[in-house]
Parts: C-alpha cells; structure tokens; sequence
C-alpha cells in the first residue's frame, strides 16, 4: 500500500487541495471557492467534502496517512489551534486537527501558509538540500518562514517566522496586526498599489491609472518600459524588505532567502534594490553569503510543505 497524504490551502477566497504521495508527487487536485460568507460548520464541511472526494477517487494500493492544512493566520501548529484568522474570522479559536481528525480519522497538522511554504520549497523546490533559510511570500500580505538546520523554527506556541510584521518604520502605516510600519505595509502586493496611489501626483507622466484596479504584474510590465512610478514602487518595496531582511541576516547568517508570491513575479525590478540593501544593512561576510532564489514551486509550496508534514517528518 502507497501512503498518501492530503493537504489543503485554506485561503480567503479559494480551497485549493491535493492527494500528495511520500516523495512529493500530486496525484489528483482540487479547487473549490471557500465558503467564506459562511460560518464554521460550512467551511469545515468544504474542507471534510475535498477529502472524502480524493478518497473516493484514490481507491486500491493508496492509504491515507494524514491531512495538512496550511492557511495564511496565526497557528498554534503545535495544537493545532487558530489564533487569529484575518481572511476568515469565523475560525478564531477553531480547534481545527481536533476537529479533523474526529471527521477525517487521520493524523491532521496545521499550520501557517508561509511556514509551509518554507518546508515545501526546502523538499520539492528551489532550497532542495540548504539547511538554513529565509522564506518569503510576498503577496496580499508578507508572509515569511525559517529554516534553522533543517527543521522549521515554530517556536513555543508554534507561531514563529512572521518576517510580515517586522516593523521597518517606527511611525509608519498602521497594521492590521495592531503595530504601525510593518514590513507588510510596504512590500506586499497591498501595500504596493497604495504606495503607487499615494505617489501617483508627483508622477504626471505614468503609465498606471489612478482609476484602474492595478495589479503589481502591471506595474512590472510598466516598469520595465521605464515608467518612473512603478521602478520607484518596486524600489521602496524592495528597501524595505531589505531592511528587515539585512537584518535576519545578521541573526541567522542563512544560505539562501527564497522569495514567493505573486509580488515575485517582478523579480527583475525587485532583486537589485533588494540586493543592495541588505548588503548595506548586514554584515559584510553574511550578507555576501546569502544567495537570493526565486520560489520554484509558485502555489504549491504551501500544498506540498502541509503534506509533507502531514506524513510526520519534520526536516525535509
Ligand atoms: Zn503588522
């Protein structure tokens, strides 16, 4: 019997899950809208319906060895509790691996997107074989996870790795997280267009319209042709990262920084200020060191990270 694990990415807007096997090959799919209008039971009747689906068409030599679920909130991984659910505030207090594993039967963890992200990209992605890494997740928010000699840093309520919420500017933009000047508020997709929208007037000539919903792919694609609003966007987005990150620097002296989400898909505007400023803020010797690498796994590094710690391994 093949052993099989299921894992599930527990977004605001979609459902995503997969059937992932033991060395990491997604064996069947599924996507679904998250009933996120309503309450408790209804989402974790979508999650349960995913699982009982994969189930039913994986039938034979495959035995289900776990669940993992990875959504962007604050996760006591280690109880497998919510915290604080932003995008979906009817599961605060959820105790959801309690909940799963009494419907399911299995094994279940939880745990953050970004955290799982960190654990994908280090099995099946770009930091295959480093031991100490920095993970990113640029996108609605910033999303971050550690890899300390292998094994994922939790700390002791399993919330660790919130790179996101490293205050970068003492007075800045408040937070949704209660702080003000988070790293969150300059560099995620967010934090982006608000920036472009708030220095749209000392930029008569850009391309991006003030009307439009813009997107950060929009302004890479403006950029590149040189429009000055976008290049500057990038370049604060960039800096601030770097702030934050030149300093993890000094604090782990990590191989690699991998960086993911939607935001990295303007890797080429964003590396150089990136680059440059965590080479201003960190130690000359560290900060030569890390090397900066492109998520190679896009949406499926939260997915393949839940499943490969739904199978109960710890370092990938
Ligand atoms: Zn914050």
């Amino acid at each position: 019997m093949e052993k099989v694990f299921i894992a599930a990415d527990l977004g605001g807007t979609n459902l995503r899950m997969a059937a992932v096997d033991s060395a990491g090959n997604i064996l069947s799919r599924d996507r679904r809208a998250t009933p996120s209008q309503g309450n408790q039971a209804d989402i974790i009747d979508a999650i349960v319906g995913g699982v009982e689906d994969f189930q039913r068409e994986l039938t034979g030599d495959y035995e289900f060895g776990g669940f993992g679920a990875a959504m962007p909130a604050i996760v006591n991984s280690h109880s497998g509790v919510i915290l604080r659910s932003p995008n979906l505030p009817q599961l605060n207090d959820l105790e959801f691996s309690k909940v799963f594993a009494e419907r399911l039967g299995l094994p279940v963890i939880l745990e953050n997107d970004a955290n799982a992200a960190a654990v994908g990209e280090r099995w099946k992605g770009a930091s295959q074989g480093v031991l100490n890494s920095i993970h990113v997740t640029l996108g609605t928010g910033v999303g971050g996870g550690i890899i300390i000699d292998g094994t994922l840093i939790r700390g002791i309520d399993g919330t660790a790795g919130e790179i996101g919420h490293i205050a970068v500017e003492p007075e800045g933009h408040p937070c949704g997280c209660g702080s003000r000047g988070c790293v969150e508020q300059y560099s995620s997709a967010t934090a982006m267009i608000r920036l472009a929208k708030e220095l749209m007037p000392k930029y008569p000539e850009t391309q991006l319209r003030s009307g439009s919903e813009l997107t950060p792919l929009e302004m890479f694609e403006a950029g590149v042709k040189g429009d000055r609003l976008s290049l500057e966007v990038f370049r604060l987005a960039a800096t601030y990262l770097g702030i934050a990150l030149g300093g993890l620097v000094n604090v782990l002296n990590p191989e690699a920084i991998v960086i993911g989400g939607g935001v990295s898909a303007g890797w080429d505007l964003l590396i150089e200020p990136l680059r440059s400023e965590i080479l201003r803020r960190a130690f000359p010797h560290p900060g030569e060191r890390v090397k900066l690498m492109r998520s190679e796994l896009g949406d499926d590094a939260g997915i393949l990270g839940a499943a490969f710690l739904a199978s109960g391994r710890i370092r990938p």
